[in-house]
């Protein structure tokens, strides 16, 4: 969530800005004089004011600049809530050396103070854009960025508690209706060409994966659609970085257990609650989400948008069995699986590889697998490439959820990874696969 600090400066500076609608000139215009007004500050040697502006500013900072020249502001997003520009300046300092910033900066607009100087990311990639009213009302583009550090996956003490409550409120989706079997692609028509691409956020109970920032980005910059197959774990300990999945219109979440349990070994209640506790988490996060202050003014249009409950399951490791893929189904989800593997958990599979993999084998109908916890290791490398050729082929992406109502299902009776019995060797490497 959207953390400002509330200063007293609306009478130094104005505030207009929040009188401004969403895509008005002005709102660009108001945050811009904002950065100016920073800079001009520093100028004067009013660090004080300059500190105002800028979240966090150390003051010391400016006391050591002798000039500021701001060379070009050039708007990139501009909302009520937020505003992002492609910014170039150059220091003089005191000790006469030289300094120079290129890149984008972040402004945020408080309800009353007007408009704050949120962050600054040097190079020439845009902050990532919030797709959404919502997005920009909870989210400032630094926070929706975030950065290459949280790729890191960190091994845990093992974490089996399950979520704050046992069963979800909201009534079972109905989607597709019961499957006793694994769904590997759509049939749709050979000239329609739609796909979907998916990406599984698993994460073990000894474990704290990561989240694959600029995957995400990558997604957000390109608008591309994708399906988040999310591990009832991952949501509890990436709470921020699932409302923001989930808040975002271009992204569904999908099941993808809770402590990544192997489904073709685990049976009875505790299958059970792999599925049903994940159900849990993506509502009460939802919940919360919708609570917040910051989404009020979307609620009803928010509350629409946004699933109750996920309505697509993929399991991990890829291994079901009868009894769990009739324990999906029982829960209104979808069992989805894939039929294109783009490999990217082996270290070994290059960003060429997976480009290759995926533009070859994609066709009409075809779900895409690939990994956003930090365990795609060249998934974001491949990205831009995958998209470009697929865009050049004349796909479109789509969510999973839409896929499945562009066609009927192609399924097996079984899971596997390419196969049938493929990946029967997870269950001696991993067992139940939770630890
Ligand atoms: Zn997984």
């Amino acid at each position: 969530m959207k953390k400002l600090i509330l200063l007293s400066i609306c009478g130094l500076l104005g505030c207009s800005a929040a009188s401004l609608s969403a895509g008005d000139n002005g709102v660009c215009l108001s945050a811009e004089n904002t950065l100016r007004d920073f800079y001009a500050a520093i100028n004067n040697q009013h660090c004080d004011i300059a500190g105002k502006l800028r979240q966090g500013y150390d003051k010391k900072q400016c006391q050591h600049i002798k000039n500021a020249t701001v060379i070009s502001v050039q708007p990139q997003t501009c909302t009520a809530g937020q505003a992002t520009f492609l910014l170039e300046v150059k220091f003089q300092k005191t000790n006469n050396r030289t300094s120079h910033f290129y890149g984008t900066v972040a402004l945020a607009n408080t309800d009353q103070q007007g408009w704050l100087i949120t962050g600054f990311q040097s190079g020439n990639t845009s902050l990532a854009s919030p797709t959404s009213p919502l997005m920009a009302a909870c989210w400032t583009s630094a926070e929706l960025s975030g950065n290459k550090q949280e790729k890191a996956i960190h091994k845990t003490a093992a974490d089996h508690s399950p979520p704050a409550y046992d069963a979800p409120n909201a009534p079972a989706p109905t989607s597709i209706g019961a499957l006793s079997h694994s769904i590997r692609s759509v049939a749709v028509p050979a000239d329609k060409k739609i796909l979907a691409i998916t990406f599984d956020l698993c994460e073990q109970a000894n474990e704290k994966t990561g989240y694959d920032a600029e995957i995400i980005n990558l997604l957000r910059a390109s608008h591309v659609k994708a399906t988040l197959f999310t591990g009832g774990k991952w949501m509890r300990s990436h709470p921020d970085r699932t409302q923001q999945l989930m808040a975002d219109p271009l992204f569904e979440l999908g099941n993808h257990a809770w402590t990544h349990g192997n489904l073709r070994v685990i049976r009875g209640e505790e299958l059970q609650q792999q599925i049903r506790w994940t159900q849990v988490q993506y509502e009460q996060l939802r919940d919360g989400l919708l609570a917040s202050a910051c989404a009020a003014p979307f609620k009803a249009q928010a509350a629409q948008s946004i699933p109750p409950l996920p309505s697509v399951f993929r399991f991990p490791y890829g291994t079901c069995s009868p009894e769990a893929l009739a324990a999906v189904s029982g829960q209104g989800l979808a069992p989805v699986q894939w039929d294109v593997v783009s490999g990217d958990p082996a270290k070994s599979q290059s960003a060429e590889a997976i480009v290759r993999t995926i533009i070859s084998q994609a066709k009409p109908g075809s779900i895409i697998v690939a990994h956003a916890n930090g365990r795609g290791w060249n998934t974001a490398k491949a990205l831009p490439k995958v998209i470009d050729g697929l865009r050049k082929q004349g796909y479109e992406f789509v969510k999973v959820s839409e896929l499945l109502q562009m066609g009927d299902p192609v399924t097996a009776s079984s899971c596997y990874e390419v196969k049938p019995n493929d990946n029967v060797k997870y269950d001696k490497l991993f067992g139940k696969g939770t630890e």
